[in-house]
């Protein structure tokens, strides 16, 4: 460290020890580098990595804006019973991320193949870390189960099914014993459901995100629990300026989750994210219907087999990042949980946190234009557990100047335009 002079060490700074954080680490150290993890918090303890819904979601291949999305999204909001809140006095702040992703509906097509790339390996990613990591136990590979009830059903399966064919996700029909025990709890409705096999799910995806950072450390890496107050370009090097001290570094990423927009600003990135917030509640000893995630497609809520417990997760809410939760929200997804059977979720509080979404739902990236060495993870939408390791990948290579595995172009933030000529 050399604060106040123009020499910088050869580390590689990682704001942000969430899970793209955490698993860049990992990457990083075992491709060589030298790597200062830093966060105010312990890893992925207070971002949206601590509390998703643990899906693996390898048949998420197209990005959500679509024009159809834009005919059909009004029946998905909380006012009409659905899982989408948009708040009317946060209109005016959202309407530009609103246009961008109005815009980004009409390139939906464009930007699938981009997806996609990163999309189908990530369960084999993940695998494959976790067994270098000794941690293979924390991911189970049963694919998940999606589940219509009422006089639709069959008919929302067929699409579904059809859907997932054209993007070359492969669906099976799901067991007639936990179609059977569904329909004991569904008052007699027709219930109809696809098994997805290619998909996972993590037993806990804040360990996963701890054992990555533990696996860095014991390979060299540190960790620093600090609040990093700015990033500043300083010749090639970058120095970081936190609570507790200033480095001067050789290379920086920012992974800050929802939080990542003031650190790229001063290298002129455009990073326009919004925080789509969801919540958890968990079921403590609650038997799972199967060892599988199994999305209740028509409430929007998936449950997942964790550690110990179910979790139950709901809800794309446009809120501020920081507001306190909606307590009707925590309220109605229990009242939901008992009317599709399930019984023990009155003693968890609920959990709230912020998926960082770019309007087109593709993550960012890339590096910044310039000398300096400033790079990026942001943008991982609700797919940020699932691309964590494809995305750590990528940036290894971006930062070591490899060859990356893939295209990184459709992910540059350049995309959004530069903020250099509005500062200028
Ligand atoms: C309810 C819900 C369900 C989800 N379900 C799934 C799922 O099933 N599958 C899936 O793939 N994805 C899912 N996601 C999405 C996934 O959780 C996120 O995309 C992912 O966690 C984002 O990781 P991140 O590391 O970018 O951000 P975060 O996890 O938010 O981490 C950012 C970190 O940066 C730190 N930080 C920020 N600013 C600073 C600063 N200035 N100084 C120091 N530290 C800073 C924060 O403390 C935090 O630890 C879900 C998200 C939610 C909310």
């Amino acid at each position: 460290m050399n604060p106040g002079t123009d020499t910088c060490d050869e580390r590689i700074a990682i704001i942000g020890a969430g899970v793209i954080g955490c698993a860049l680490a990992w990457a990083l150290t075992r491709a060589g580098r030298q790597v200062v993890l830093i966060d105010r918090a312990e890893p992925a303890t207070a971002g949206a990595s601590f509390g998703n819904a643990g899906h693996i979601a390898c048949e998420q291949r197209e990005p959500l804006p679509s024009p159809a999305l834009l005919r059909t999204f009004w029946r998905e909001l909380t006012v009409f019973g659905g899982a989408v809140d948009l708040p009317v006095r946060r209109w005016a702040v959202l309407a530009p991320w609103l246009a961008q992703f109005v815009r980004a509906a009409f390139q939906q097509k464009r930007n699938t193949p981009a997806l996609a790339a990163l999309v189908t390996p990530a369960r084999d990613a993940l695998a494959a870390a976790l067994r270098e990591i000794a941690h293979p136990e924390l991911l189970v590979c049963n694919g998940h189960y999606a589940l219509w009830r009422g006089p639709a059903a069959c008919a929302r399966a067929a699409r579904a099914a059809r859907a997932a064919h054209a993007l070359g996700v492969q669906t099976h029909p799901p067991p007639q014993e936990l179609l059977e025990r569904v329909r004991a709890t569904s008052a007699g409705a027709d219930v109809q459901g696809l098994h997805f096999p290619d998909s996972g799910h993590v037993i806990d995806p804040q360990q996963l995100a701890a054992a990555l950072a533990r696996a860095a450390c014991a390979a060299g890496a540190t960790f620093q629990r600090a609040e990093v107050r700015e990033l500043m370009p300083r010749g090639a090097c970058i120095e970081v300026r936190t609570s507790g001290s200033v480095l001067q570094v050789a290379a920086a990423v920012v992974c800050a989750g929802v939080q990542s927009e003031p650190l790229l600003a001063r290298f002129g990135v455009h990073a326009p994210l919004t925080a789509e917030r969801g919540y958890h509640l968990e079921m403590p000893h609650t038997a799972p219907l199967t060892d599988a995630p199994v999305l209740h497609a028509d409430h929007n809520i998936i449950v997942t087999p964790m550690q110990g417990r179910l979790r139950a997760t709901s809800y794309l809410e446009f809120e501020q990042h920081d507001a306190p939760p909606d307590a009707r929200k925590i309220a109605r997804l229990r009242q939901r949980l008992q009317a599709l059977g399930y019984g023990g979720t009155t003693a968890h509080p609920g959990w709230v946190g912020s998926r960082p979404t770019l309007p087109d739902y593709l993550p960012g990236l890339g590096r910044a234009p310039g000398e300096a060495r400033l790079f990026y993870a942001v943008g991982h939408q609700h797919l940020g557990l699932t691309l964590a390791l494809p995305s750590a990948h990528l940036l290894t290579a971006l930062v070591c100047g490899q060859p990356p595995p893939l295209d990184p172009r459709p992910f540059d933030l350049g995309r959004f335009g530069s903020l250099r000529s509005a500062r200028q």
